[in-house]
């Protein structure tokens, strides 16, 4: 809609999806506020977070979706994929079973969405290097086989967070534009 400059915004919902405790919390947190809590605690009341950021001069907001720790239970439910435009697919690079869970999420983030989805892979804790269990090379060739983007992020150091979000969020705005 218009709101006087003439300039358009955009609204695009994003979910974050992956076994627990792969840092899909402190991702959020570490994008939409700067920060990173090292004892993981059930998130509390918050659906999701916004974020705001300026694409070709026009205002984009991405709204983006945190489990509540449903996934432990394998129970993220249809309302939670419900108009998904963007999703981050996470694993943990030091535990193997969380990566072997990815097709399992893509599966999932199918059957839900009737759209087109921007999704990027991101092998997170990046930091942890000396107890990676899952290869940088592993990572890029299922992205590559299942046509998602890739990143390795640390949502303890930072690296490549903005970077991810932005990928998909971009993406997303050239799906949509
Ligand atoms: P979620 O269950 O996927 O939401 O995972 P959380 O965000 O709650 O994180 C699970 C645990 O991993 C917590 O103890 C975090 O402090 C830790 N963690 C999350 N991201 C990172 C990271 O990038 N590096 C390291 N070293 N630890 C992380
Ligand atoms: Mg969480």
């Amino acid at each position: 809609d218009d709101e006087g400059g003439g300039g358009e915004e955009y609204l695009f919902k994003v979910v974050i999806i992956g076994d627990s405790a792969v840092g899909k919390s402190n991702l959020l947190s570490r994008y939409a506020r700067n920060e990173f809590n090292s004892h993981s605690k059930a998130t509390i009341g918050v659906e999701f977070q916004t974020q705001s950021l300026e694409i070709e001069g026009k205002q984009v907001k991405a709204q983006i979706w945190d489990t509540a720790g449903q996934e432990r239970f394998r129970a993220v439910t249809s309302a939670y994929y419900r108009g998904a435009v963007g999703a981050l697919i996470v694993y943990d690079i030091t535990r193997r079973t969380t990566f072997d869970s990815i097709a399992r999420w893509l599966d999932e983030l199918n059957t839900h969405s009737d759209t087109t989805v921007a999704r990027i892979l991101v092998g997170n804790k990046c930091d942890l290097e000396n107890i990676r269990a899952v290869s940088v090379e592993e990572g890029k060739s299922l992205a590559e086989a299942e046509g998602l983007f890739f990143m390795e992020t640390s949502a303890l150091d930072s690296t490549n967070v903005i970077t991810a979000f932005e990928m998909v969020i971009r993406e997303i705005y050239n799906n949509v534009s």
